[in-house]
C-alpha cells in the first residue's frame, strides 16, 4: 500500500459516517449566505415550521439525479420523495434552493421544514439535526481526466489538487487527508469544469452525481474504486418528532408499495 496513513484516515472517517447512535444537541455555528438562495421555487414569504399550508424542502439543486433544474423547475429523486411527504402531511411542497453548506443552518433558522439533498448521515450532522431512516446508499467516487494514469485509487490523491463541493462529505474526507491540496467549490459542476481546464487533478463526489457529470464526455472518467459508503437521509430540526415520524412512514410506505422502485426507475434506470 502506497499510503497507509491516507487509507487509515479514510477508514476512520468512513466509520464515523456509518456508525449509529445519538450525540447531544448543539447550536448551529454559522448563518446562511443569502445569495445561496436562487429563489425560483423559494418560499421566502412562507413561515416554515409545519403550521402553514406549505411544507418547505431545503436542497441544493446541483446534484443530479437527486435534485436539479429542468427549466425553471427543480426535479429529481429527492423531490419525488418530498412530494410524497407533502402529500402525507396534507400540504403543498415548496422548495428552497440554497448552497449545500448553508442547509443545516437554514433548517435550524426555520427557513425550511426538512432537508432532502442527498445528505449523508454523519456523526457531526447528528449533533445538529435529526435524521430520518436512510433512504439511499451512496459512495464517494473520484473523477479524473480520461488520460490520467497517475490517480487510480484514493491513495494517489496525496500530492494532488482535489476539487470538492464545500461542506460535503467529499470535502470532509479530502480536507481530513494529509498531503492533499483541497479546492472547495460552491457547486460540483464548477469543480468538474476546473478538472477539464486542468486547474485541479481530481474531483471527489458522490457516485450517482459523478456518473451524471461525466456522461457523454470523453475527456474525464469516474474511477472504479469507491472509497466510502454513506447513507442518505432526510433531516429535520432536532425534536421535530411529528414530522420525522411522517417522513419515516412515507419512506416505509414508498418501499412497501413499490412506488420507491418506480421513482428509482425514473431516475436511475431499472430498480436494483
Ligand atoms: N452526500 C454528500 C454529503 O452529504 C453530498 C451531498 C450534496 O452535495 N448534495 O455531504
Amino acid at each position: 500500500m502506497k499510503n497507509s496513513k491516507l487509507k487509515k484516515a479514510l477508514v476512520l472517517i468512513g466509520a464515523g459516517i456509518l456508525s449509529v447512535g445519538m450525540l447531544g444537541g448543539c447550536a448551529p455555528k454559522a448563518t446562511p449566505t443569502p445569495e445561496g438562495n436562487t429563489g425560483a421555487q423559494a418560499a421566502e414569504e412562507t413561515p416554515a415550521g409545519g403550521a402553514g399550508e406549505f411544507i418547505v424542502m431545503g436542497t441544493n439543486a446541483e446534484f443530479e439525479p437527486f435534485e436539479y433544474r429542468d427549466g425553471a423547475e427543480i426535479v429529481g429523486f429527492d423531490v419525488e420523495i418530498a412530494k410524497a411527504i407533502a402529500e402525507k402531511a396534507g400540504k403543498e411542497l415548496k422548495i428552497e434552493d440554497m448552497a449545500f453548506d448553508t442547509l443545516i443552518v437554514g433548517l435550524n433558522n426555520k427557513q425550511m421544514d426538512f432537508i432532502a439533498a442527498g445528505m449523508s448521515v454523519t456523526e457531526d450532522r447528528k449533533t445538529q439535526v435529526d435524521f430520518s431512516n436512510p433512504y439511499f446508499t451512496s459512495k464517494q467516487m473520484i473523477i479524473v481526466k480520461a488520460d490520467d494514469t497517475s490517480i487510480q485509487t484514493a491513495d494517489d490523491l496525496v500530492g494532488k489538487k482535489v476539487g470538492v463541493q464545500l461542506g460535503t462529505t467529499g470535502d470532509l474526507f479530502v480536507s481530513g487527508t494529509e498531503g492533499v491540496e483541497v479546492v472547495q467549490f460552491d457547486k460540483a459542476p464548477l469543480a468538474v469544469m476546473d478538472l477539464k481546464n486542468g486547474k485541479v487533478d481530481a474531483v471527489v463526489i458522490d457516485a450517482e452525481p459523478a456518473k451524471r457529470l461525466v456522461e457523454g464526455q470523453n475527456d474525464i472518467k469516474v474511477l472504479d474504486a469507491p472509497f466510502t459508503e454513506e447513507e442518505y437521509a432526510i433531516a429535520v430540526r432536532k425534536g421535530d418528532t411529528e414530522l420525522l415520524n411522517t417522513i419515516n412512514t412515507v419512506i416505509e410506505e414508498l418501499k412497501q408499495s413499490g412506488k420507491y422502485d418506480e421513482i428509482y426507475g425514473k431516475f436511475f434506470g431499472a430498480a436494483e
